[in-house]
């Protein structure tokens, strides 16, 4: 994970690698804000930490980040350097049915980040992690953990990290064996905590950790959904004509997204179908966005009992293709065609 792959947040990251350039990185950091948009500026904090090429910049936005090159950068990039160990909720699952702790999930941990390029959250954690309703935690064992992968000498000779991701769920016990670490810092770790919330955690945890507060991205959320709105409107006249030869160039626009992307643009037209719906139903005029006030007044009108249904699955199960890493743009082709016939049901 590099800086410049994350959206926005310039002012963050270049605090963050101004503290690693500075030379006085603290031995416990905490990234508090939303872990989707947190856990990904951890990631790439710790890539630049471990560089052995770290690129300044003289222009642009960004002042540093990590090469992207080196071996280390691959390593962390790829979450398979051997001193980087995360701690995690975890639960009894199908397959542990007791003493849970994130020991037991590194693997489903590596793949659930990696899949999402660290913008996951905590629900969809859970259910990557198949837990149902029960609740994650971060207990004891997960601290007898961190004692014995901080306390091992470092394999690659530099900095041991270890990621407490959604701190807040620890419990009592871990926090107090944490607490002991945090107090008697080995030399060369990093405990990095990821968190939403700080309000549960004890204040002399708080007050050891070097906090770095990282806010929503909301200007940059309306950008995207101007952004998206363009894209939506551009498809939806297309699935009216099918040419296919448009249809293909709008479709490669939509693939061409990065997963996480295309997943909240789909979600995104959901959510827009779905007022549609609700406000043509209503007699209420909806507000596309296009620019063109007749297919703004035509289009929610479309939609309608008859159609909802369809659309709706046709979109969760185009989500669900995306999520799991299908061609992107076939699942966008077949969705279309999805969409095109869904929408002459009216
Ligand atoms: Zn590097």
């Amino acid at each position: 994970m590099q800086f410049k792959d994350i959206v926005g947040q310039r002012d963050t990251i270049n605090r963050l690698t101004s503290i690693i350039d500075s030379g006085r990185v603290s031995h416990a950091q905490m990234l508090l804000g939303e872990v989707p948009t947190a856990m990904p500026l951890a990631w790439a904090y710790l890539q630049y930490l471990c560089c052995e090429h770290r690129q300044h910049y003289e222009s642009g936005d960004l002042r540093a980040d990590s090469c992207g090159e080196c071996p280390s950068c691959k390593k962390i990039a790829s979450l398979m350097h051997p001193d980087l160990h995360f701690i995690f909720p975890t639960a009894t699952t199908s397959k542990v049915k007791e003493k849970p702790w994130s020991g037991e999930f590194q693997g489903e941990f590596r793949d659930f980040m990696l899949d999402r390029q660290g913008h996951g959250d905590i629900d969809d954690w859970y259910d990557a992690l198949g837990i149902e309703n029960k609740q994650g935690l971060i207990r004891e064992l997960d601290a007898d953990g961190v004692v014995s992968d901080l306390s091992l000498k470092a394999y690659e000779g530099g900095w041991r990290m270890m990621v407490v991701w959604m701190a807040e769920k620890m419990n009592e016990s871990f926090a107090n064996k944490l607490l002991k670490t945090l107090e008697e810092p080995l030399p060369g770790t990093l405990i990095m905590l990821v968190c939403e919330s700080d309000e549960r955690l004890l204040p002399t945890i708080k007050s050891r950790v070097q906090t770095i507060r990282v806010t929503g991205h909301n200007s940059k959320d309306k950008e995207e959904n101007a952004e998206f709105a363009e894209m939506l409107v551009g498809w939806l006249r297309m699935l009216f004509k099918l040419k296919m030869k448009e249809l293909s160039a709008q479709v490669d626009k939509m693939a061409g997204l990065n997963r996480e992307q295309l997943k909240l643009f789909l979600q995104y037209a959901q959510k827009v179908m779905r007022d549609c719906f609700l406000n043509s139903a209503a007699g209420v005029a909806c507000h596309l966005g296009s620019g063109d006030e007749k297919f703004d007044a035509q289009f929610p009108k479309m939609i309608t009992v008859n159609n909802i249904a369809l659309i709706e699955e046709a979109l969760d199960d185009a989500i669900f293709a995306v999520e799991r890493n299908a061609y992107a743009k076939i699942a966008m082709m077949e969705l279309s065609f999805r969409l095109s016939k869904a929408l002459k049901k009216k």
